[in-house]
């Protein structure tokens, strides 16, 4: 053999030439976690899978009053139902565990295992205005821990890594995300969401390599410098993962600060009833891929009339998902919210875990004149008119409201002064109509009044 090239030697075509690992690791390691289990075939996946499942279909009819009464009313009487015919068991939607938990406290009928084998409990936040209760045995906790780790080292994250991490701990499911920080073997300097300055602190001191933040913030953190500093991108900062919402996989935010900070931007996305950490995007950013192999058995389906669909690339649908280990509260069929698009069943980096970007949340989907938006698409267009505008913007619209009549009403966030700019306006306008197809109200607003910066951005807000 001739050189001792990296080992990856198929290249996926349509993929830039980047590494997989970030640049300047040096380290031997291996890029990949378990590997056996991130580049296996479909066929091997899913026979894992399945194995698991007809474990937990049995547990779920004889230990979940919920799901057994859920399969009961769909009429399934007591056949098995496999994993290749999932899509014959209803879906289950995030407010049926507000009655799952009124009619059995404290934990709800969907408890599937003894009280006394609960030992960690979070409240994620609900529907409506008390939180729902999430609780979970050992084996949980140690589940979590397995896909978070393959989610953020597939970032990038390695042992030699030093991880400033701003994701919330208290009663909030995020701060699972030490536990896989830990079990990789990084250095974690945790701090508080939107401290910022103990987050410059930190950066400036070069206490840490890589920061784990809501795209908002590191927007936030990115605009901040590149008034302040001289040289932003000086600062000791290589790599910054965002989480927590939708941006990080957006080129005119992701862009921004890669460039202003001289950093790789890669995303992680999780889902708080299924898994805090279960998509982790690798170095060469064509989306993040899906880290719940063996735990989690994911379907795709059209939104408007849940009919399954392919996951193949380019296809765009909700994400549903089959919790297949977890003991204390197993999802079934557990629709995520998120619509996403599917970048890839392929990659570079040996995965074959399929690769996938978020478009937005259902909920903040409207319609205008028959065409579906995301508010996220706005961000894209916005983002090209730095630094007259920050990044940020929102749409306005009524409360419940979902098909809207042109021209839609959206803020842009401008710095301070720069509030009356009526050229802005037009430019904003009409590129919005040109790249999204419909007319809209633009109205800048100052810093200022927009609202909390640096934690996460509210895409809607309602007001009557
Ligand atoms: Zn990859």
């Amino acid at each position: 053999m001739g050189s001792p090239g990296p080992r990856f030697a198929h290249h996926v075509s349509g993929m830039e030439s980047k590494g997989n690992r970030l640049s300047g690791d040096a380290c031997d390691r291996d890029w990949i976690w378990e590997r056996e289990i991130e580049t296996a075939s479909a066929e091997d996946s899913f026979r894992l899978a399945a194995g698991a499942w007809e474990r937990q279909f049995r547990r779920l009819r004889e230990s979940s009053p919920f799901y057994a009464r859920k399969f009961r009313e769909a009429g399934l009487g007591s056949s098995f139902v496999g994993l290749a015919d999932l899509q014959n068991l209803p879906l289950t939607g995030k407010h049926e565990f507000k009655t799952a938990l009124e009619e059995d406290p404290p934990f709800g009928n969907n408890l599937c295992v003894e009280p006394n084998l609960v030992k960690r409990v979070y409240q994620t936040s609900g529907t409506t205005g008390s939180p729902n209760i999430l609780a979970l045995t050992r084996a949980d906790m140690e589940t979590w821990t397995v896909m978070g780790t393959r989610t953020y080292y597939a970032t990038g994250i390695h042992e030699h890594s030093s991880v400033l991490s701003t994701f919330g701990a208290g009663p909030f499911v995020a701060g699972h995300t030490h536990f896989a920080l830990l079990r990789i073997g990084s250095r974690t300097i945790p701090v508080a969401p939107g401290d910022t300055e103990r987050v410059l602190f930190s950066l400036r001191a070069g206490i840490a390599d890589t920061l784990l933040a809501t795209a908002s913030f590191a927007q936030y953190l990115a605009n901040r410098l590149e008034k302040t500093d001289e040289q932003p991108s000086q600062i000791p900062l290589t790599h910054i993962v965002t989480g927590g919402e939708p941006g990080g996989g957006i080129p005119a935010i992701r862009d921004h600060i890669e460039k202003v900070l001289g950093v790789t931007v890669t995303e992680v996305m999780g889902i708080g009833d299924v898994a805090p950490s279960l998509f982790g995007e690798c170095p060469h950013q064509q989306g993040m891929h899906f880290c719940g192999m063996g735990h989690v058995w994911p379907e795709l389906i059209e939104p408007e009339t849940l009919e399954p669909m392919e996951i193949e690339t380019g296809a765009v649908g909700e994400l549903v998902y089959t919790a297949l280990t977890r003991e204390a509260m197993p999802v079934v069929r557990f629709r995520g919210a998120d619509i996403v698009r599917i970048e890839g069943t392929s990659c570079a980096c040996e995965r074959t875990t399929f690769r996938m970007r978020v478009l937005g949340r259902r909920d903040d989907m409207f319609i205008v004149r028959g065409v579906n938006v995301y508010p996220a698409a706005i961000l894209s267009v916005v983002g090209d008119y730095r630094p007259r505008v920050t990044g940020r913007a929102r749409v306005v619209r009524q409360a419940g409201e979902v098909s809207v009549t042109p021209p839609v009403p959206i803020e842009v966030e401008v710095p301070d002064g720069r509030e009356s700019d009526p050229k802005l306006v037009d430019e904003l306008t009409e590129a919005i109509h040109t790249k999204l197809v419909f007319r809209s109200q633009v109205t800048l607003v100052p810093e200022t009044e927009f609202g909390e910066a640096g934690y996460k951005t509210k895409l809607t807000v309602s007001r009557s």
